[in-house]
């Protein structure tokens, strides 16, 4: 047998490292497109590569993907996230665990992973083909005829894996068209939001601990640290929200409204509850020295500003009105978002090949027999935390048993 894979990624080479255990009579060759292999696996976690996430089931791991989750299940039962971590661990590859449940190397550099899976795809006599971009896959027969770009001859094999990681564009998809799959229109997952010149803004660098963050108008919402930027508004709380909601904001060109609650959890009767409280204990008090706990003293002060209560009114002054005006500010406080920025560590796309046309119990197509699928090249996408990666590594293995 004679088996290509198609991108010499996270989720290709993975697949390339594993294919001998199961199946030792195959040559295999990896084409990847650009000079060097894994050139993305060496940037990802800003260097030190956040491998996976240490979640505590898989069943919890499946809560961070919000596309593809359902499907998964059969692909991270079969080679889980604690499945990764013994896998490069068996290898000589100490992994360290932070608080929040990502895993690093320990060596905290990206190229301690490269350099492990380099060795071990030559190990296994892995045939690497850098420079070599495909640009036609055509069924023939029981096997497929891949084109090179810049080469007259094709070249024939009995099984492809095709691991291309996300493609940004639909038109990308374009040499995969004779294969007769559909695909799912690309559209970006993990960015912060625009906001611009909104007076918020003059508040960067505050982190606001946790609040709850929604889409106006949609079920989308998410919990979580938010950071407030010279831009906009970035931080896990908004990296995750735009995750779960990147294909509808997608549709609205990325103009949208979000609900800010500062508090987190607080509904506004509690809000209005505590102010109420806070009204009676500190009566000669300026408002702006005695805040809700949780509340930042800038961010307390915007808010006061915003709802029309100047910095020199004390909580006797406060009426009724100004106090529920203030309570449904802190608990629904509304902005306008005219735009996306890139995450600066990690952003991925979402959409590829929809999930319908694949078996995901062995990630063979349903459509052409013999085709094997992995990594971000498929409908599949996951918040920050390792999640990317462990949807590369698993489903990369999975392809490689070929059953
Ligand atoms: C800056 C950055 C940081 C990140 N950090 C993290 C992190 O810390 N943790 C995490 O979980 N995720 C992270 N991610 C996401 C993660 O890197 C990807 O989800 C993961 O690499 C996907 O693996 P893949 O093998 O599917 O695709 P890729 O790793 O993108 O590999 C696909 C490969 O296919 C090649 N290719 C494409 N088309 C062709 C063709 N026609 N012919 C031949 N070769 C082709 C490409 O050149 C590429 O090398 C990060 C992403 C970025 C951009």
């Amino acid at each position: 047998m004679n088996t290509a894979i198609i991108g010499g990624g996270a989720a290709g080479m993975f697949a390339a490292c594993n294919i001998n255990t199961f199946h030792p009579c195959h040559t295999i060759t990896v084409f990847e497109k650009k000079p060097q292999f894994l050139s993305k696996v060496k940037i990802s976690g800003g260097g030190r590569c956040n491998l996976t996430h240490a979640s505590a089931s898989v069943a919890d791991l499946l809560k961070s993907y919000p596309r593809g989750a359902n499907s998964l299940k059969k692909v991270f039962h079969q080679f889980s996230h604690q499945q990764t971590m013994q896998w490069f661990e068996s290898r000589g590859l100490r992994l360290v665990v932070q608080d929040d449940g990502c895993v690093f190397p320990a060596s905290q550099n990206a190229m301690s992973v490269v350099n492990l899976l380099m060795k071990h795809a030559l190990i296994n006599k892995v045939r690497l083909q850098p420079s070599s971009e495909i640009v036609a896959l055509i069924p023939i027969g029981n096997g497929f005829e891949l084109h090179l770009k810049d080469r007259e001859k094709a070249v024939y094999f009995d099984r492809v894996i095709v691991t291309t990681g996300g493609i940004p564009s639909l038109s990308g998809f374009d040499w995969l068209k004779a294969s007769g799959h559909e695909i799912i229109p690309p559209a970006p997952s993990l960015f912060t939001f625009k906001l611009e010149g909104n007076a918020i803004t003059s508040l960067s660098g505050n982190v606001v601990n946790p609040v709850r963050v929604s889409i106006a108008g949609t079920h989308f919402t998410a919990n979580g640290p938010l950071l407030i930027t010279h831009w906009g508004m970035s931080g896990p709380a908004i990296l995750k929200l735009s995750a779960f909601g990147a294909r509808h904001l997608y549709e609205k060109k990325y103009c949208f409204k979000i609900r800010v609650n500062w508090t987190g959890i607080l509904n506004e009767e509690d809000v209005r509850h505590q102010l109420n409280s806070i009204r009676k204990r500190d009566v000669t008090r300026k408002v702006v020295n005695s805040r809700p706990e949780g509340l930042p003293s800038r961010l307390w002060e915007y808010l006061l500003v915003t709802t029309g209560i100047s910095e020199d009114q004390k909580w006797d002054q406060i009426g009724n009105k100004s106090l529920n005006q203030l309570a449904n500010r802190i608990c629904n406080d509304e902005y306008t978002v005219s735009g996306k920025t890139t995450f600066r560590e990690e952003f991925v796309t979402s959409g590829g090949i929809s999930l319908q046309c694949v078996n995901m119990s062995t990630l063979e197509s349903k459509v052409c027999p013999g085709l094997y699928f992995a990594g971000e090249v498929l409908d599949i996408d996951g918040l920050t935390g390792g999640f990317n990666l462990q949807a590369a590594w698993s489903t990369g293995y999975v392809a490689s048993m070929m059953q």
